[in-house]
């Protein structure tokens, strides 16, 4: 069973979830991985530079919460 994080519905749930609360994010430079802005590296590339303007961290979150989804979802064509 795959873990429920990798579900595209997880995915868009949870970038949803930063588009509300952006300021609680940012973003890493080195991978582009939106992490808790609590983070002072970041988990996946150990990068310690980040985007924390909230226009950009809402931004990226968008980017992948589409990039995510592996099929259509009739709520996505209203
Ligand atoms: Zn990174």
């Amino acid at each position: 069973m795959a873990p429920l994080s990798d579900s595209p519905e997880d995915r868009a749930k949870q970038a949803d979830k930063i588009v509300k609360n952006p300021a609680n994010y940012k973003i890493c430079e080195g991978c582009d991985s939106i992490i808790v802005v609590k983070a002072h590296t970041c988990p996946n590339c150990a990068s310690y530079r980040f985007e924390e303007s909230t226009a950009a961290v809402i931004q990226q979150a968008r980017v992948l919460g589409r990039r995510e989804r592996r099929s259509v979802m009739v709520s996505d064509l209203q």
